[in-house]
Formats: structure tokens, sequence, C-alpha cells
């Protein structure tokens, strides 16, 4: 079978940051300037605290200001959405850390952090890609020169932030997309035809790729009982998979960076002609 996955991921996000931070550096010239992310915490989950120091890590790679604050787990929907809109003004991204407590409207929350911050690319009307997508689409068309014109691809997983804005990425890019879901008949006659596979569903050993000789983008993230982190496909040997870890993780790590940065520029832009406008 051809390789197509062919690019180590690892060594591609480095030198995406390496841009990212000579970017910055030649663009954003004072502390003040400089982009910031702000991250917002709601309650205690282990897994949210490390996804959010990694994101912390990544900015203060790059040089972007990285602001994180933290509320507690009892915090109102009303309360929380009054927090994010007095935060708007002051950052470039503002996100939202997800999952979020049960009794929170997590529609309202989205909803409620402006479009032209939303790095998160959560918004209806955001001016943004969500991450985990961009960070696949850029990844296969920059680092593996993948042309998705007139290929099959078949995604598992139809969520908000994965499966659907993949789905209308690659059509746009002329691919034709089947997207599975829970509900779907005989998803398995879905995989013959494809030229590439998406799996987004979350479940440890879904996707057996043993009888798959086409590339297959990993994007679950499951612990196994020895509480390894693994992804949905096993029996990944010799196939072309991305690899879990070290996969499309950091292709979204990535992405939000660059999600960033645009948002920085776009706003140092606005603030300049709305300067030139009052003079
Ligand atoms: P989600 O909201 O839980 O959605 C899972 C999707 O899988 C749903 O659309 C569901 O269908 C579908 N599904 C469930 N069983 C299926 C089956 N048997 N056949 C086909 N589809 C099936 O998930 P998500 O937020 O997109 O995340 C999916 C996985 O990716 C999770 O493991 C998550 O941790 C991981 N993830 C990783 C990254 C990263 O950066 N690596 C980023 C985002 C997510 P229904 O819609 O019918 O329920």
């Amino acid at each position: 079978m051809t390789m197509i996955l062919t690019r180590n991921i690892k060594e591609y996000c480095a030198e995406r940051k390496a841009m990212l931070k000579t970017t910055i550096e030649n663009n954003f010239s004072d502390f003040v300037k400089k982009p910031t992310l702000a991250v917002f915490q709601i309650g205690n989950v282990e897994a949210s605290t490390r996804y959010i120091r990694n994101k912390k890590k990544d900015c203060e790679e790059v040089g972007i200001n990285f602001e994180w604050y933290y509320y507690p787990e009892e915090i109102t929907t009303k309360e929380l959405v009054q927090e994010i809109k007095d935060m708007n003004d002051y950052v470039d991204g503002l996100i939202v850390q997800m999952p979020l407590p049960d009794h929170i409207d997590v529609t309202a929350i989205k909803l409620a952090i402006d479009p032209k911050k939303d790095v998160d690319g959560f918004h209806p009307n955001s001016m943004f890609e969500p991450c985990t997508p961009f960070g696949i689409v850029k990844y296969l068309i920059d680092g593996c020169d993948y042309d998705f014109k007139g290929k099959n691809v078949t995604i598992f997983g139809r969520s908000d932030i994965v499966g659907k804005p993949l789905a209308k990425m690659l059509t746009d890019l002329d691919a034709t997309v089947t997207l599975c879901h829970s509900k779907t008949r005989n998803a398995w006659d879905h995989i013959p035809n494809a030229d590439l596979i998406v799996s987004a569903v979350g479940k440890a050993g879904f996707l057996n790729c043993y009888p798959i000789h086409v590339p297959v983008i990993e994007v679950g993230i499951n612990f196994d009982a020895n509480g390894k982190l693994v992804g949905d496909c096993i029996n990944t040997e010799n196939r072309d998979v991305t690899p879990v870890p070290g996969g499309v993780g950091l292709l979204t790590r990535v992405a939000l960076l660059e999600n960033t940065v645009l948002a920085a520029q776009m706003r140092r832009v606005e603030d300049e002609s709305r300067t030139d406008c009052s003079k």
C-alpha cells in the first residue's frame, strides 16, 4: 500500500510553531500588543487542567500571552455568560474548556463568545474553523501534499466540533464525503469505497485497521483498562494511521495557536482603521 501520511506530525507541528514564533516576533513588537489568549476553566476536571497546561506551554513557546481564569463548579450559566462578555473586549482569543458541568447551558456559553475571538471555532458565526478539522486538513494538504479533489472520504462521528465541520471543509475541497454516525445502517459498507477514513467516535477498538489499506486519521482519544491513552483504531501495525498520542491532538493544538494569531492580526487591523477614521 502507498503511504500518504508520510510527514512526521511532531516535526511538522514544531515547524509550524517556529513559523508562528517568527510571525509574532516580527509583527507584534511589544508586550502589550502581543496576541493574548484567555482560557476559562470551570470546575476541577483533571483532564481539563492537563489540556489547559498544554495550551499554556504552547502559547509560551511561540510568544502568545496566556491568561488562565478559573471558576468554581457552582457558577451559573448567567454568571459565566457575563464573565465571558466582560472579557471579550480585552483579549484576542477566548475559549471555554469543555466539558462543562451538567447544569451549564453549553449553547449559551458558545454564543456568549464574540465570533471574532472564538478561536475554538464553536460559535455558529465564528470567524475561525474548529481547530481539530482545521488542523487535519492543513496537515494533509501542506504536510502530505494530499489532494482531496475527487476523493471518497468516510468519516465516523458527526459531532459539531469534528465530524460535521470536517465534512463541510472536505466537500468544499471537492471530496465526496460519507458521514457515518451511531444510527448509520451497515456503517462498514462505507469502508471499501473510501480513499481516506477518519475515525472520530471515541470508542477504543472501534475500527479494526487490519483489512484497511487506505490512510486513516485517528481523532478518537480513549483510555484502555491500564489507563493508557489509545485511539479508536486497533491493528494499526504497518497501516497508514496517525498515531495516538502524538497525532491529531498536536495538530489541534497548533491550529489553536494559528487561530489566535490570526484573531490578533485581524483585531490590530480593525484597531488601526478605527484610529485612522478618527483622525
Ligand atoms: P462526540 O460528540 O462524543 O461524538 C461521537 C460521534 O460518534 C457521534 O456523532 C456518534 O453518533 C458517533 N458514533 C458513535 N457510535 C458510532 C458508531 N458505532 N458508528 C459510527 N459513529 C458512531 O465526540 P467528539 O467530541 O467528536 O469526539 C470524538 C472523539 O474524538 C473523542 O474520543 C474525543 O476525545 C476525540 N477528540 C480528539 C481531539 C483531538 O484533538 N485529538 C479533538 C476532539 C475530539 P451520534 O451523533 O449518532 O451519537
